[in-house]
């Protein structure tokens, strides 16, 4: 794929006649085609921004792409007013109702609900609040902690902090907290400011507080606070519990008196379940279940093998983590990981690839709106595949697989509690924005304490102070993002208990709602695979005595 950097000024003029002939002509079809310009504008930009973005990530000491990364970074308002305008047009559009029959509702309300996140008068605080991001993803990722007479980087000391050997985890995780304790002030700075300004931006945009305009920059047009407050209150009810059996189990299994903070991540004596194979065995592997699954599957990963279009093994220089993209001109998603030999590499298979498949259905809508749905609707795809796909899982493995899917299972549930406490936190957090930063920390204890009683921080000042989700990333940079994992968890569960009964029928569902992409909105989308809502006060009980029933038919204190 051939890169070039585009010429900001050309796109503007481009976009602005497309725009003035957008709102000059005089017929349905006339707007339809240069509709279909204007995504191929968009399409077109879009395609060098992922471009010069994978290319930064695949090799961050390349100059020349952290250039033309900047460069992206640095136009990024510009484009978005343009964006902006293009909604406001089609908002007003004379032929709106004909427009709508063709492209669907969803198009619409997509663009009013952006509409409400935006005015000239915020640019600034927009720029503000980017800068303090990065400020906060600068700062964890310079971190390097002393560990055994080594200098190492957090996510090299993470494997210690999963080892069998209690002193290694513990004294891992004392390392881990530290340097989080040891830049305390930092991290409260910084989100201090996230907050104040957030908060000013809602004022100006005319809104009591940041709550309702962070829904209306997730795109949230099917639900709000009150109903994601019911949810949270059926986790409390019916998760919390289970979670609480589920560490008493795990506590029984590997022989403690009692479970603190650094030996969660320590789930077997036996060790964790790992996948057999060098990382080509692993792909090749994923081959063979995606060629078994489906037909749509099967076309879906030998495109992305035949067209080189996954980047999964850990080289220097490379940026660490996982993610799922596209380049929307050659219709084409991109997978990118960092394989290390643990469970990851085959969530990568499963979750990446569910994401990638969706992408993969979706290409040929006719405007880029629709090739992907709102977040949380997007995290169904990718974590049903990983439920999915339980019936393959023998390949990566063998003898292990009934381990896998019971720690699989079990940090599903054992996530949800957590999930809901991080979006409670900033409910708070944001209804009340004149908060110290230690009243922060008293009310994420408060909040912690109510969703994971188990939690012992084992007499660790800074943690014991609340100090602990000053390492969730999300807080910081995609506010109210993270009840969007827990919302499809309850739609992939609901998938999972499906596809034992019927898995043909399970099957058929999540393909529809796939080829579906962004054309409808989360609640609408649910509909169309044959799923409850997540919000329906009876999924719950149900759903987690069936889990609760396959968890308890597996004699864990074996494995
Ligand atoms: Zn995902």
């Amino acid at each position: 794929m051939a890169y070039q950097r585009p010429d900001i000024g050309k796109v503007e003029n481009d976009f602005n006649e497309l725009l003035a002939r957008f709102n000059a002509a005089k017929s349905a079809l006339e707007q339809t085609d240069i509709l279909a310009r204007i995504n191929e504008l968009k399409n077109e930009f879009s395609t060098y921004a992922s471009i010069a973005s994978v290319r930064n990530s695949i090799d961050t000491t390349n100059a020349f792409y952290e250039t033309e990364q900047e460069f992206f970074d640095t136009n990024e308002p510009v484009i978005k007013d343009l964006y902006i305008r293009f909604y406001k047009a089609l908002g007003s559009s004379k032929f709106k109702d004909e427009l709508q029959q063709k492209f669907g509702n969803q198009l619409f309300k997509l663009a009013d609900v952006s509409l409400k996140t935006f005015d000239t008068s915020i640019i600034e605080d927009l720029k503000e609040e980017n800068k303090l991001g990065t400020q906060y993803t600068k700062l964890v990722a310079s971190a390097e902690v002393e560990f055994n007479g080594e200098k190492m980087t957090l996510p090299a000391l993470s494997a210690f902090m999963e080892s069998t050997d209690r002193d290694t985890r513990k004294r891992a995780y004392i390392a881990n907290q530290g340097f989080f304790a040891g830049h305390e002030k930092e991290f409260d700075e910084i989100y201090d400011k996230l907050v104040k300004v957030r908060t000013s931006i809602a004022h100006k945009l005319g809104y009591k507080n940041f709550v309702e305009l962070a829904y209306y920059r997730m795109a949230r047009t099917d639900y709000n606070d009150a109903m994601v407050e019911g949810f949270r209150n059926n986790v409390l009810k019916y998760v919390v519990p289970l979670a609480q059996k589920l560490r008493e189990r795990q506590r029984k299994r590997i022989g403690l008196d009692k479970l603190k903070a650094y030996d969660l991540a320590h789930n077997f004596n036996s060790g964790n379940p790992k996948p057999k194979g060098t990382p080509a065995e692993i792909v090749a592997n994923g081959q063979k279940m995606y060629s078994e699954l489906s037909t749509e599957t099967k076309e879906f990963f030998d495109f992305m093998v035949s067209n080189d279009l996954m980047d999964l093994e850990n080289k220097k220089g490379k940026a660490s983590g996982g993610y799922c993209t596209m380049f929307a001109k050659y219709k084409s998603p991109f997978i990118f990981a960092n394989f290390n030999g643990t469970v990851g590499d085959v969530d990568v298979l499963t979750h990446e690839a569910g994401h990638a498949f969706q992408c993969f259905e979706s290409r040929n809508f006719q405007v880029e709106e629709y090739y992907w749905p709102t977040m949380e609707s997007c995290e169904i795809h990718s974590m049903s595949m990983e439920h999915l796909t339980y019936p393959w899982m023998e390949l990566f493995f063998g003898n292990d697989t009934d381990k896998y899917k019971f720690v699989h299972l079990s940090s599903n549930i054992l996530f949800l509690p957590y999930g809901v406490a991080v979006d409670e936190f900033q409910h708070i957090v944001y209804e009340n924005p004149d908060m110290t930063p230690a009243e922060r920390k008293k009310t994420w204890l408060e909040v912690d304490k109510k969703y994971r009683p188990w939690m012992d921080y084992d007499g660790i000042d800074y943690l014991e102070r609340g100090g602990f989700w000053q390492r969730q990333g999300h807080i910081y940079r995609s506010p109210f993002y993270y009840i969007d994992y827990c919302l499809a968890q309850l739609c992939a569960f609901q998938f999972w208990s499906k596809s034992r009964k019927d898995f043909n029928g399970a099957w058929s569902d999540y393909l529809r709602l796939c080829k579906a992409g962004g054309s409808d909105s989360f609640l609408g989308l649910v509909k169309l695979a044959n799923i409850h809502s997540p919000f329906e006060p009876n999924v719950f009980e149900p759903l987690f005595g069936e889990i609760e029933g396959y968890l308890n038919s597996v004699d864990d204190m074996k494995m």
